[in-house]
């Protein structure tokens, strides 16, 4: 269909998918510049359960490296845990017509779990941790250098209130984290990206959606009930999420109360601190009228194939 023949709808349908397909780009590329999380080299094995989150990351980051200043590869991996029902041939299907590298892994990790765990208990923590081994021996074996993860802005702000309220911790989810034994490097170039807008993405590209409950677990309840929270906060006061979000980019241990981030012990007069550490002992806290928005300039334009650097997609 040419240009001329779209109606208004259609044509105002395109330009606000091609908004938000910017939007996306530029945002999984400013995550990988901040965190370096892609180096010249890379093979990049980025993990596909068949959800929104995983199709989206794969597909932008296929789309980044067409351009990036750097050589990286891909490789899409699938853990099929043989769930009852898991439709075995929707990725590979999928996979082949990408025409990209791709493993299937077949696990009964769901065999493991139900054996072990009681009925009716949750299952998802020894099964996190299953498939959490099987996927760092994976990209030992592919010879991965990064294992990409599909979590967004939103699951780590969910995270950050989940460790806050029923962990006593000050701890979200990392974009860039090494495993203990120091040998993989987990990355999460999701992490700029706003769930809805990944939705919305999923919808428009109609990714061929595998359900996530075929194990028949219970939903994690805690995590619903911060997600409820934090959606209805962004409902009453738009921007709370993006300004949360800088929050957590934003530290100050000398402002908090953990004497392993910070050495309180040993603080001596005399001693200079860094700016943001300093005195507001007696001072006001001046805070804006209008909440501080994070990685979500609209304005900023990008054609494809300008890509000078990550930092710079759109
Ligand atoms: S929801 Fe099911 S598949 Fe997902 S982590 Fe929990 S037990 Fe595993």
């Amino acid at each position: 269909m040419t240009e001329a023949t779209l109606t208004q709808q259609e044509k105002k349908q395109k330009y606000n998918f091609n908004k938000l397909q910017k939007r996306l780009r530029r945002n999984v590329g400013n995550a990988i510049a901040d965190f370096n999380m892609i180096e010249d080299g890379d093979k990049v094995m980025v993990c596909l359960s068949g959800g929104k989150d995983s199709y989206t990351l794969l597909d932008i980051l296929l789309n980044l490296r067409l351009n990036a200043p750097i050589h990286f590869d891909i490789v899409a991996v699938n853990l099929d845990q043989k769930q009852p029902g898991f439709p075995e041939h929707i990725l590979p299907d999928y996979l082949s017509k990408l025409g990209i590298e791709y493993k299937i892994v077949e696990e009964n990790t769901y065999g493991i779990v139900k054996e072990k765990i009681p009925e009716g208990k949750t299952t998802c923590s020894l099964c996190s941790r299953l498939r959490r081994g099987i996927l760092y021996r994976t990209a030992t074996e592919l010879g991965a250098t990064k294992i990409a993860l599909g979590h967004h802005r939103d699951d780590m702000l969910e995270t950050l209130f989940l460790n806050m309220f029923y962990g006593g911790k000050l701890k979200a989810m990392p974009p860039k984290l090494l495993s203990d034994d120091g040998k993989q490097i987990v990355i999460r170039p999701l992490a700029y990206c706003k769930e809805k807008d990944i939705e919305k993405y999923s919808i428009a590209k109609e990714f061929p959606i595998i359900p996530c409950n075929l194990c028949g677990s219970q939903p994690n309840l805690q995590r619903q009930v911060v997600k409820e929270m934090l959606q209805t906060w962004d409902r009453q006061y738009p921007g709370r999420i993006e300004t949360m979000f800088s929050a957590i980019q934003n530290v100050t241990p000398s402002h908090l109360c953990d004497p392993k981030l910070f050495n309180f012990k040993h603080l001596q007069q005399g001693e200079l601190l860094s700016d943001i550490e300093g005195d507001i002992a007696f001072d006001k806290e001046d805070l804006p009228a209008i909440p501080l928005l994070a990685h979500d300039n609209d304005e900023a334009e990008f054609t494809d194939g300008e890509m000078i650097s990550f930092k710079e997609v759109n």
